[in-house]
């Protein structure tokens, strides 16, 4: 523990249960003395997340569909109502038909790619509307993004473009939100074994890909990752804006797979 994030205060999106990136990131927040807000979708996930957050000291729990602009309106003014400004946000969401998480792209229709494409893109260019009105001393965007937004990756299809899409938004967003002080970045993270991550086809093959390929022949975890994030949405970065930072055990460099490695 310590005092990186003290008077800070966060709103974390995404934390579906214990093994979410976003509740490595939350509690790597919280352990340097951040204030944490939090949203979920869907009263199930509600049940989980209430728990983990009163763990770390936080009754700031509020429902949000991403996909649905009321849901965001409603959740954004009872944090306004709890806090006069806001420091940094955390957006750890992603969603595709699972159905076209595997198999070619080229079948990918447009209900599915325009879906994709909102929940896992738009809505983080939907969530800095409203908080960049609460930054009002500057803060910290952050969002998280995989490899395949820049390289073609087995069954993540849609996905892949849809991260391409939010990392260029994030450029986007950071030019626009410079001068306000306020920065925006992504991380990019290595595979993890997630709820999210379970409807990628393939995905214990991916995991195990990356373990034996990576020049740190093993996977990332949440904890990584929140350290990470908390070096963007701290102090330590006010200088760091538009960043796509990797957070993968070095996998990003490889270009052929390791020879000293077993066949899987
Ligand atoms: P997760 O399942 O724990 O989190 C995904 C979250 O998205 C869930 O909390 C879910 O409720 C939320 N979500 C989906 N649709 C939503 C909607 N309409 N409204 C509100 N919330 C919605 O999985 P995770 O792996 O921690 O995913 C977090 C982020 O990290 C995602 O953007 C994912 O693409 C990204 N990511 C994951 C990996 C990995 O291997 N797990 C790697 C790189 C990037």
């Amino acid at each position: 523990t310590g005092s990186l994030m003290a008077g800070k205060r966060g709103l974390v999106m995404g934390v579906a249960n214990e093994r979410s990136i976003a509740w490595g990131i939350a509690a790597a927040c919280a352990a340097q003395g951040a204030e944490v807000a939090f949203t979920y979708q869907g009263d199930a996930l509600g049940k989980r997340v209430r728990p983990l957050a009163a763990s770390i000291g936080s009754d700031l729990v509020l429902p949000c569909d991403v996909a649905d602009d009321a849901s965001v309106d409603a959740a954004f003014e009872s944090i306004a109502a709890r806090w006069d400004g806001l420091d940094f946000l955390v957006h750890a969401i992603g969603f595709a038909d699972k159905q076209y998480l595997r198999g070619r792209f080229l079948d990918t229709p447009r209900a599915a790619f325009l879906q994709a494409v909102d929940i896992s893109c738009y809505s983080f260019v939907s969530v800095c509307q409203r908080a960049v009105p609460m930054m009002r001393n500057g803060g910290s965007l952050l969002t998280l993004s995989y490899l395949g937004a820049e390289r073609w990756m087995p069954h993540y299809n849609v996905m892949g473009i849809a991260k391409a899409a939010l990392e260029a938004s994030v450029r986007y967003l950071a030019a626009d939100l410079g001068a306000d002080r306020i920065r925006v970045n992504a991380i990019s993270a290595g595979p993890i074994k997630t709820l999210a991550a379970s409807g990628i086809g393939d995905f214990r093959y991916i995991l195990r890909w990356n373990q034996l390929n990576a020049p740190m022949q093993r996977n990332v975890t949440i904890e990584e990752v929140g350290g990470a994030a908390l070096y963007l949405l701290s102090d330590l970065a006010t200088g760091v804006t538009g960043e796509v930072h990797y957070v993968d055990c070095g996998y990003h460099l490889v270009g052929m797979k390791n020879p000293a490695a077993p066949d899987i």
